[in-house]
């Protein structure tokens, strides 16, 4: 055993497998007063399990009790600050979760017919409405079930342009500091992908821009602001040479919490792009559900757009004023079952209804501010590579920590100690001991000056104590793992004592 996993704390809480004691119960039924049916007579012997399954058996509160304590171990945006860089972990107010909650949204089955699901269908089309208004795109749709799964329909819209103009080009320009799945979407759309190196100040360097492009490019994807932070302030000339060669402009619309209610990608010049609507428009994300990357994109490739489209029909010629749309040659067809992750769309429908326009707009501004405030306070103590205001997160590197044999690595564990969950590490790539810091608009300037006085604390402690930092967490459930063990050889039985 090594010293580290000697060090590290007992997990003190069973699994509900272990917690489980034969006959206990939370409800029982009344003793049944009709016949019983055989299920084997009824459904059929290969739809009928001969072996029991092995559920866990306990009392109602012990399962509660259970979950609460598995809840309180371990880290989340309602415990306290979590600025986990480019995931935008803001606050989730609880009104979208009461929205979400409605019987009618609930209980709708995603089979039923449009007759019976107007409302659901109505709160679509109005959603898809409100991200076209913020992101000035012409239409949208809200079928990707996560942002990777956006970007991919976006690379098969492209595809599908200009297969339709008769060769669908062969590769697609990103940038250095790029997402990881970016070139990962536009590879599994068949694209080989041409990186781009960033200048000294973190942005597209333009003049390699135009030396790189050609007949074969089909796009360009381009977050922005992009992932150090930095707005790409030579987006018109970007968008200018790569429409030159006839190539279209994507935008990873990831930070697009920099930009709502002040900056339009479609005025800039976008031609698609997808938002995460369980980033920027509030829903718990991560190991809290489910997430919904909508699709949107300018009236020359609508007709590519995932169908079936939400139309609206307001003359009821059908007798029904929603309706799902099939009838789209063009269409690269579907890209998820069903119509997408419903329920996110519900909380992100509430979210933009209850700030309007100029709260979405506030939000982005207090997203900004909050950036700036701790880059400005924490960049006398880590290394700030990229000098320049910041948009709604930065990154800074651990690189002068390192000279201590302290790692980025170490900062972020030793973070957890003080109750605050670890910034985005080792990303972007180009960025060496990268500490990639996102605050969003949610948190106050308490909680922004608790963050700042545990950063600077650590970095004293990386120059005279580095081994409490490469030794931490110390405070937390589970002390430091051996990370390859723990993901390659799961153990999440309970060890007592
Ligand atoms: C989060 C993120 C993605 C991917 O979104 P998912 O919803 O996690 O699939 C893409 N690009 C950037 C810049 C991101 O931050």
């Amino acid at each position: 055993m090594s010293g580290a996993a000697e060090r590290q704390k007992t997990v003190v809480e069973p699994t509900i497998f272990e917690l489980s004691s034969p006959g206990r119960r939370g409800y029982r039924f009344p003793p049944l007063d009709v016949p019983p049916i055989d299920p084997v007579e009824v459904f059929g012997e290969n739809q009928v399990r001969s072996v029991e399954p092995d559920f866990p058996e306990l009392t109602e509160p012990e399962v509660v009790r259970h979950f609460t304590r598995l809840a309180e171990m371990n880290h989340h945006v309602d415990r306290g600050f979590y600025p986990l860089g480019s995931c935008t972990m803001k606050y989730n107010p609880k009104v979208n979760e009461d929205v979400a909650q409605l019987p009618g949204f609930t209980r709708l089955h995603p089979e039923a017919d449009a007759t019976d699901s107007q409302g659901a269908l109505a709160l679509m089309h109005d959603l898809a409405k409100h991200l076209a208004a913020i992101s000035g795109m012409d239409q949208v749709s809200l079928q990707p079930p996560a942002g990777a799964s956006g970007e991919l329909t976006g690379m098969l819209i492209v595809r599908a342009y200009h297969t339709d103009k008769g060769n669908p080009r062969s590769k697609v320009i990103v940038p250095d500091s790029a997402h990881g799945t970016n070139p990962a979407s536009l590879t599994l759309a068949g694209y080989e992908a041409v990186e781009i190196k960033s200048d000294s100040s973190g942005r597209v360097d333009v003049d390699e821009l135009r030396r790189i492009v050609d007949s074969e490019t089909a796009a360009i994807m381009i977050t922005n602001p992009n992932t150090l932070g930095v707005f790409e302030s030579r987006i018109s000339e970007i968008i200018e040479i790569v429409h030159g060669v006839g190539g279209l402009v994507y935008m990873d619309g990831a930070n697009l919490n920099a930009l709502m209610g002040i900056v339009r990608p479609g005025d800039i010049g976008f031609d698609l792009m997808h938002f995460n609507l369980h980033k920027t428009f509030s829903s718990p994300h991560g190991g809290g559900g489910p997430g919904s990357g909508p699709v949107g994109v300018t009236n020359r490739l609508a007709d590519y757009l995932p169908y079936p489209v939400i139309a609206r029909d307001e003359a009821r010629s059908r007798g029904i004023e929603y309706y799902l749309d099939y009838e789209r040659p063009k269409s690269i067809g579907k890209v998820h079952g069903v119509y997408g992750n419903f329920l996110v769309m519900v909380k992100a429908y509430s979210y933009i209804l209850t700030l309007g326009p100029a709260g979405l707009r506030r939000a982005a501004e207090n997203a900004l501010l909050n950036a700036n405030y701790l880059q400005h306070k924490l960049e006398g103590h880590y290394e700030l590579p990229y000098k320049d205001y910041c948009q709604h997160e930065f990154v800074l590197s651990a690189s002068r920590q390192k000279e201590h044999g302290v790692k980025a690595l170490d900062v972020a564990k030793r973070l957890l100690d003080f109750g605050v969950h670890a910034p985005t590490v080792y990303f972007p790539l180009i960025v060496s001991e990268a500490l990639m810091i996102e605050p969003t608009e949610s948190e106050s300037k308490r909680s922004l000056d608790h963050f700042i006085s545990v950063m600077i604390d650590i970095a004293r402690e990386s120059e005279f104590t580095p081994e409490v930092v490469k030794g931490a967490p110390s405070r937390t459930p589970v002390g430091r793992l051996d990370e390859v063990r723990a993901s390659k050889d799961l153990d999440v039985s309970w060890r007592r004592g």
